[in-house]
């Protein structure tokens, strides 16, 4: 899961962003609304923590021209005391959620489990597809009674495969979930670590596999799954 965490505030932000890398999501730390508008375009992310009152552009600006380009992404606002009138502004702008600083760290973690929850429908802890199990608490990858740990990025790779099987993930889409923006990633960096997980997959027997699509990227299938949709085009 990757955040976009919007907070001009130096020290909440970094503060912020080391509870949420411990909570094991990916965070991308921005302090200003231009940039962060810039970023959230991409549609990267699976969820914005996205402060009202910022430098550049603020956040309801921010909020308001997401929702004008169509991106659905969830938004939780973080509010001063006193910004009432903007928190109301904001769920009317398309916010999911709201936040009145200072707030708890609990109840933020909280909202964010609930809001992607109902977003992407992941009340489950476990991940299938075809004979594969993903464990999204412990990262690991089950088939049958064989089991493997997977490594962090190996597992953010395979949870984008099972969440997205069948569908052609291009390299420049796996880089910026797994690697993000300001990272020195070479595409080449995916290879390997499909390559792992190529080997793990095999390690624990499964059927299914990651296929290279010359020029469009990678795609995990089961041995008997339909014909992939790029076929029809
Ligand atoms: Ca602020």
């Amino acid at each position: 899961m990757r955040i976009l965490l919007v907070e001009d505030e130096p020290v909440l932000s970094e503060t912020l962003a080391a509870i949420l890398s411990h909570q094991h999501y990916t965070v991308d730390a921005v302090f200003d609304g231009t940039q962060a508008l810039q970023m959230a375009l991409t549609g990267i992310y699976d969820v914005l923590i996205l402060d009202i009152n910022l430098p550049g552009l603020d956040g309801l600006s921010v909020l308001r021209q997401l929702r004008a380009a169509q991106q659905e992404v969830p938004v939780l606002l973080l509010s001063a005391k006193g910004e009432v009138a903007d928190i109301i502004q904001g769920l009317d702008a398309g916010a999911n959620d709201y936040l009145a600083k200072p707030f708890n760290i609990e109840e933020l973690l909280a909202r964010l489990r609930a809001m992607t929850r109902s977003h992407l429908n992941r009340s489950a802890t476990v991940l299938t597809f075809a004979d594969l199990a993903l464990d999204l608490q412990t990262g690991r990858l089950f088939c049958g009674v064989k089991q493997i740990h997977l490594a962090a990025k190996e597992f953010q790779l395979m949870e984008l495969f099972i969440r997205n099987h069948g569908q052609i993930l291009t390299k420049e889409k796996l880089t910026q979930k797994v690697w993000g923006f300001d990272s020195q990633a070479e595409y080449n960096n995916v290879e390997v670590y499909i390559s792992f997980l190529r080997k793990k997959l095999q390690a624990i027997g499964s059927q299914t596999h990651i296929y290279a699509r010359r020029g469009l990227g990678y795609v995990l299938e089961a041995p008997n799954a339909a014909a992939p949709p790029y076929s029809s085009t």
